[in-house]
């Protein structure tokens, strides 16, 4: 609930504060259990940030998770251990975030170091094996080291350590944008089949649109540091009701020749403004093609907008749905 979270800059001889990077600035949302949200935007929207924050691997600058009924910045100790056993991540980069030095099995089991009561010591190595064969991986290659896996199969591991401690929400950071097109197609439906083995929430972040709609139940759509729009994945997709979204979606090519002339591209105009110094008003106006002197002036909310279906909310002052060409082709990722 109006998660913020500023990073202070610092400039001169003396590094006094100058000012602030507003990476997240005011985010509200719910996540239901079972559901899968995705969250997408341009790099440096603050949706990574915003995933960090949800884990606790950031303090926010203000705002509050409240996980379950239980206020997550407010716990300490014990309660907060448990707390993080409940809420995991998952990586981009299933080159780096492995260590090289340490063996799957150590790798895998190395959330079982830091919650040792989960599963006593005798068990761990069948336990391990247990994940490495529920995430597709051969249980016997337990002993083998980061490097003698492929990008796909690291990400395997990646998630085997993300479930190890059986979470009930997983936080997923660009999973698969280091991978190659068919085997994002294996990595997503192995965390679909998991989500509904386990019963695992998802937040999955990422800027592949196609991806996005393939795995998510509901979509938020992030631009410098705040909330553009969400709802359910059809709607977000069907009828966009944010130019910002609008113009996302317009710029996902088409696969359909037939298609490709009937297409229209939305054009923005200039660069992502910079989080330092974010526009007044609605963030969204000095590249919005239907911006108007309110934009400037007046900080849109995101709610329910007239013509908007269901929960679906929108952060503009002029949202209107509208009609994209149906581009994105998820046959490919079935
Ligand atoms: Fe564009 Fe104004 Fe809507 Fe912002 S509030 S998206 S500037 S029309
Ligand atoms: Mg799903």
């Amino acid at each position: 609930t109006d998660l913020v979270k500023y990073y202070p800059i610092k400039g001169g001889v003396l590094r006094r504060k100058v000012g602030d990077v507003k990476a997240v600035d005011g985010v509200s949302f719910e996540l239901l259990k079972g559901e899968t949200l995705g969250i997408v935007g341009e790099s440096g929207c603050g949706k990574s940030t915003l995933g960090r924050l949800l884990m606790r691997l950031e303090e926010p600058t203000s705002g509050s998770v409240v996980f379950d009924g239980v206020d997550m910045y407010a716990q300490k100790g014990r309660a907060m251990r448990k707390l993080r056993r409940d809420i995991q991540i998952v990586f981009q980069d299933p080159y780096t975030s492995l260590n090289p030095r340490k063996t799957v099995g150590d790798i895998v089991g190395e959330p079982f170091d830091i919650h040792p009561d989960v599963v006593p010591r005798k068990g761990r190595r069948k336990a391990v094996q247990d994940l490495l064969d529920l995430v597709g991986l051969n249980p016997e290659h337990i002993n083998r080291y980061p490097h003698q896996f492929s990008g796909g199969q690291r990400q395997r591991i990646g998630i085997a350590r993300g479930i190890a401690l059986n979470p009930k929400v997983l936080i997923c950071d660009e999973p698969v944008s280091a991978l190659d097109v068919s085997v994002q197609a294996q990595v997503v439906n192995l965390m679909e089949k998991l989500q509904d083995e386990l019963g695992l929430s998802y937040i999955f972040i990422a800027h592949d649109l196609s991806v996005v709609r393939h795995i998510s139940d509901r979509v938020g759509v992030m631009y410098l540091g705040k909330m553009a729009e969400l709802g359910e994945e059809d709607d977000i997709y069907g009828r966009p009701t944010h130019p910002y979204t609008q113009a996302l979606l317009s710029a996902v090519p088409v696969p359909d020749p037939t298609l490709r002339d009937k297409k229209e591209q939305i054009v923005l105009k200039g660069d992502v403004p910079s989080p330092a110094n974010p526009p007044s008003g609605c963030r969204f106006h000095t590249r919005c093609w239907k911006a108007q002197d309110k934009c400037k002036t007046d900080i849109p909310l995101l709610e329910l907008r007239p013509d908007g279906a269901g929960e679906h909310l929108s952060a503009c002052h002029f949202a209107q749905p509208r009609e994209i060409i149906e581009t994105i082709d998820v046959s490919d990722l079935a």
